[in-house]
């Protein structure tokens, strides 16, 4: 599922190839991925420029000119590809926003969505999840506060989005593994000194993803070689059975509460 930097990434090329730009046509394929009618889909959206796309958590919002906003979430298996009919992904398309020539296409929305909400809506929908991580605001003291008294193991305290927002799967091992801190490990066993680093390493990972453009695997136009660049910087995730880069024991996979879990016994403690 992408997380925030896939998400931060997505949004970064939205706003430079449809900011500003009208949605001259749409074609909903699947009712389900949407919350109103088709019909009044449409006629709430067609023609409307999209102003801006902001991005909270692992959710995007795009701004239409007449106030109204979609929210977006992929969730498992969802990607979004934009450019011409020739050239997009053989894939069943849930949602098709014609900019003109070119179309902005949602696909593998099966458990994703594109909701049509207002303004307070929106706010409703955002308002339980947890502080963003590179919020400036979001200060070391603030974070070793929350993990103060939490219970639970390091990871899935991570994943929890009313404690942080953004984190999945695979950043919170990379996180894990930059910290040295044994995802398996309570939160509450941590030392001050442990929670900084687990801190400053959600940063660092992070920044990493954004700077190089997250992990999705499908380019989101033509020629598009910066999506998923982050992929050959990823130290265990789906490394399952190779050698640690940092101390060569052999990267371990693990199932905690349910999810796929890598990390090496090694060098993270
Ligand atoms: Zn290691």
């Amino acid at each position: 599922m992408p997380e925030l930097p896939e998400m931060e990434n997505y949004k970064r090329l939205l706003m430079e190839n449809i900011g500003n730009k009208t949605i001259t046509n749409i074609q909903v394929n699947r009712e389900k991925s949407i919350n109103v009618s088709i019909d009044f889909f449409i006629d709430c959206v067609r023609l409307q420029k999209v102003l801006h796309v902001e991005r909270r958590a692992k959710l995007l919002v795009f701004h239409l000119e007449n106030g109204y906003k979609l929210l977006l979430h992929l969730m498992l298996g969802g990607f979004m590809y934009f450019g011409r009919e020739e050239d997009k992904p053989d894939r069943t398309v849930q949602i098709q926003f014609s900019f003109g020539e070119e179309d902005l296409y949602f696909i593998g929305l099966r458990l994703g969505y594109l909701h049509l909400l207002t303004e307070s809506e929106v706010s409703d929908e955002l308002e339980k999840l947890g502080p963003e991580p590179l919020d400036i605001n979001y200060s070391l003291d603030a974070f070793l506060k929350l993990i103060e008294g939490k219970r639970g193991r390091v990871k899935t305290t991570l994943i929890d989005q009313e404690f942080l927002s953004g984190i999945g799967n695979c950043y919170s091992d990379e996180i894990c593994y930059d910290a040295q801190i044994l995802p398996t490990k309570g939160i509450d066993e941590l030392t001050n000194e442990e929670g900084g680093n687990l801190f400053h390493s959600i940063r660092r990972v992070l920044n990493l993803g954004i700077e190089n453009g997250g992990y999705m695997d499908q380019p989101f136009f033509p020629g598009d070689v910066r999506t998923g660049g982050v992929r050959k910087f990823l130290k265990v995730y789906d490394r399952e059975s190779e050698q640690c880069s940092r101390c060569g024991d052999i990267i371990i996979k693990e199932e905690i509460s349910s999810r796929k879990c890598f990390y090496c016994k090694g060098c993270q403690r």
